[in-house]
């Protein structure tokens, strides 16, 4: 398949990073997914903007146009036939040529790679059982709200939650949920209202959780943005995760307890047929 690096489309069994890209060194660049569906890119714009906020906070170059980088994106959807899956774009500090902690100076470029990966993102299994999921204690750094590719936490949550048999694992910080470990996390309360946490820099600001308050501010559904602890989603009707690629995606089990009747709500459902819809016809389940 066909890769974009730096400055050009490239196979991608030829694209090569020095071993001195502070990507590789100090994990310090950022990235963003964007899912593709039929062909088509799902909110490239809107993680556009979030990439620029990332650089902004880091102080990180940013010396693209959005259209070339759009370009990019369409040209290897199409290279490579991706019908389904997504475009994962990075940006590192570059290659300095040495390891220094300090920032080198504007002279080094930052390093841009973007390539496709495809995969079934529609037809989820998981959507029809819901996901069990963990909780973990939030070791992460306390600029969450940044897109960093430091994403080792992450990992380390997902391997526990592997452990344990379940599907993922949501992230605690003083007894209440900060996030999932690569998704945003809502819940529906016994009374019928839509819970997520606030913005801060405990939590990434995801495109698909704007996406559904804006789909619920339309439908005029009452959202409370606020932290809620595991014990409150476990008694809660519905929870669910947001992320680029899956959408809406219900979780039916936590820490073991069962949330609801144990399959995934109507509020769940809904909401991933209205954001699925706003990307045009045929894209519902
Ligand atoms: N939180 C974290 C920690 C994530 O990694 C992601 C996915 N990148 C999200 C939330 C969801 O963000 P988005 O809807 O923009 O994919």
């Amino acid at each position: 398949s066909w890769v974009w690096l730096n400055e050009d489309y490239c196979p991608a069994d030829q694209a090569w990073v020095s071993v001195f890209d502070r990507g590789f060194l100090f994990a310090d660049g950022v990235y963003e997914v964007t899912a593709v569906v039929n062909g088509e890119l799902l909110d490239f714009h809107a993680h556009m903007q979030r990439l620029q906020r990332s650089c902004r906070a880091l102080e990180l170059a940013f010396p693209w146009a959005v259209e070339t980088l759009q370009q990019i994106h369409e040209t290897l959807v199409a290279r490579n036939q991706l019908h389904e899956g997504s475009v994962y774009l990075q940006i590192t500090r570059g290659n300095p040529g040495k390891r220094d902690f300090h920032y080198p100076d504007v002279s080094v470029p930052p390093t841009l790679v973007v390539f496709t990966q495809s995969h079934n993102i529609l037809q989820d299994a998981r959507v029809e059982r819901g996901l069990s999921v963990v909780t973990c204690p939030d070791i992460r750094w306390q600029r969450c709200d940044i897109k960093t590719v430091s994403l080792l936490a992450a990992s380390m949550a997902k391997m526990a939650a592997q452990a344990q048999g379940a599907d993922d694992a949501v992230f605690v910080t003083d007894g209440l949920i900060t996030e999932a470990s690569s998704a945003n996390c809502f819940m529906v309360t016994p009374g019928g209202k839509l819970v997520t946490r606030a913005l801060s820099q405990a939590i990434l600001p995801g495109i698909t959780r704007a996406a559904i308050l804006e789909i619920c501010q339309q439908h005029h559904l009452e959202i409370e943005t606020r932290a809620f602890s595991p014990q409150e989603a476990c008694g809660a009707r519905e929870v669910f995760i947001t992320s680029a690629t899956t959408f809406v995606m219900p979780v039916t089990r936590l820490d073991g307890n069962l949330i609801g009747d144990g399959r995934p709500g109507p509020v769940a459902i809904s909401l991933r047929n209205a954001y699925l819809s706003r990307f045009g016809a045929g894209l519902q389940r």
